[in-house]
């Protein structure tokens, strides 16, 4: 456990900044604060900070029950894991890895990596590929209309892109169907391709060009890690940086913002109510655990963050001690189209992707169920779900060997989903924090749903805390 335990006692004095929630998100923030030499608290209401990050080490298997792994997709990215002292335990994924697979027709079929092998892939028909040509001549869409992925990608790619290339990727990144994502929330890079360039084809094309004379590099290309302890190494690394400034068995009870600026708050620490004040207040939770707080501050905000949806998803690992009976681990695992109409979302050949997930000659398959695909699924009782996900792969990649290591994990509100409307949400959260000065909400559900998005949007929270904190000291309002 981290923090004060049972009958220590917490700080009583103001506080500079209190941080709602030790996953990524809180963590990165209150490091980031921390370090600018601020006086924080993070409170965390369960009793282990990481929130959906989660590994385990057992009988020679290391399990990872939330993200498996994250994306190098900025400089800045590798630059943190260096300052927070986890440069050494970063390990990038096997080359091997790269190959991706989804399942078309019953069969495993590698995506293609290049233009070149695009062309005799047979992941996607004849009639799809020279479908795509016609894409840098259809018309961007009008500009007021919000489209669904879905829309999006059939309007532009094509039904068979769609279903073959876009549904398992969204089922891969958000557990989420493409018929209710906002391309321009979900994928708001891809949409501003069409915005800036008129095509996607296009907009690779000058992209890579504007890229080149640039000298930076291509974020679709950036490289894949963890950690040799698994993903759980992040923020057990910043929460130990924070020592005692991260309350665990700490939940949030209720918030008011005081008339000199600031909060107080109370807060459920095991039996105990206790109560602190903050010049500045960090919301680094679920948008369903932030709304009963944030609606005492603006009635009508409540219902619009309980109105994400989040997937529903159970993470099923199966582990081999022996070597294993099953086609060639040779890539990083497939993901199933939702037209297959399988009862799984993909598979992670884990013990390929990372060394050291299963012991000598074994090996560790780490499969997803449910999602807004099938959310039914994702509750079945463990037994029911680790029979489902052998029986799936039995089918999909002959695998024939029973495991001898079984983990299930249930996330019951796993991802949020950037749904059409998500951004009009935003924009609201938005004008909440400008009618309360020194309230900051963050958490994958406002700026990106990855692991690395979290930490980047850290730095940003965390620069406008600073910003907020000086200028209330300037005003002579508090440090
Ligand atoms: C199964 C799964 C697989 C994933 N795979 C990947 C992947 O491979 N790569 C990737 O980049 N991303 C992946 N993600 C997404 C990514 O891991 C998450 O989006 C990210 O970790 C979320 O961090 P967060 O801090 O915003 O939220 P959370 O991790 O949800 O943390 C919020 C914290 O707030 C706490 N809290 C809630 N209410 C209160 C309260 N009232 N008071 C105090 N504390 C409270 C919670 O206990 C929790 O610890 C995955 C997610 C899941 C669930």
């Amino acid at each position: 456990m981290l923090g004060p335990g049972r009958g220590m006692s917490l700080p009583s004095k103001k506080t500079q900044v209190v941080v709602i929630g030790a996953g990524i998100s809180g963590l990165s923030t209150a490091y980031r604060l921390s370090r600018a030499g601020l006086d924080v608290l993070v409170l965390e209401s369960a009793d282990r900070a990481g929130g959906v990050v989660m590994t385990e080490r057992s009988e020679g298997f290391l399990v990872d029950l939330g993200p498996t792994s994250m994306l190098e997709t900025s400089p800045k990215i590798r630059a943190f894991i260096d300052e927070i002292g986890l440069g050494d335990q970063r390990l990038y994924g096997n080359e091997q890895a790269q190959r991706r697979y989804i399942l078309r027709g019953g069969r495993l079929r590698a995506l293609p990596m290049s233009p070149q092998a695009f062309l005799t892939t047979d992941a996607f028909s004849l009639r799809a590929k020279l479908r795509l040509l016609a894409e840098p001549f259809i018309k961007p869409a009008p500009p007021d209309r919000e489209e669904t992925i879905a829309e999006f990608v059939k309007r532009r790619l094509g039904q068979e892109f769609l279903d073959y290339a876009i549904n398992p990727f969204v089922a891969g990144v958000y557990a989420g169907d493409p018929k209710q994502l906002s391309v321009r929330s979900a994928v708001r890079k891809v949409y501003e391709l069409e915005l800036k360039y008129g095509s996607l084809i296009k907009g690779q094309i000058k992209g890579a060009r504007e890229r080149k004379r640039r000298g930076t590099g291509d974020k679709s290309k950036a490289k894949l890690f963890s950690f040799q302890e698994g993903m759980g190494h992040l923020p057990r690394a910043l929460a130990e940086k924070l020592g005692d400034r991260v309350v665990t068995g700490a939940a949030l009870a209720s918030l008011t913002p005081e008339a000199s600026g600031g909060f107080s708050c109370r807060y459920q620490h095991h039996e105990k109510l206790q109560s602190l004040t903050a010049n500045a207040m960090v919301f680094a939770i679920p948008a369903h655990a932030a709304a009963p707080f944030l609606e005492g501050l603006q009635s009508d905000i409540g219902p619009q963050l309980k109105s994400i949806p989040y997937a529903r998803v159970a993470v099923v690992f199966l582990g081999f001690s022996k070597p294993i009976s099953c086609r060639p681990l040779d890539g990083f695992g497939f993901l199933v189209p939702e037209v297959e109409q399988r009862r799984i979302l993909g598979t992670i050949w884990s013990s390929t992707l990372f060394p050291r997930r299963a012991p000598q000659g074994g090996a560790a398959l780490t499969t997803f169920v449910g999602g807004m695909r099938q959310p039914e699924l994702a509750e079945l009782p463990e037994e029911a779900l680790v029979s489902l996900v052998q029986e799936e792969l039995s089918d999909i990649m002959s695998l024939r060997s029973t495991p001898d290591f079984v983990r299930v994990k249930k996330w019951a509100q796993a991802i949020p989903q950037y749904e059409v409307g998500h951004s009009d949400k935003v924009a609201q959260l938005e004008r909440l924090e400008d009618a309360h000065p020194g309230l900051f909400i963050s958490g994958n559900f406002r700026a990106g749903v990855s692991a690395a998005d979290c930490v980047l949007n850290s730095e940003g929270v965390a620069d406008r805390v600073l910003v907020h904190l000086v200028s209330r000291k300037s005003e002579g309002r508090g440090s």
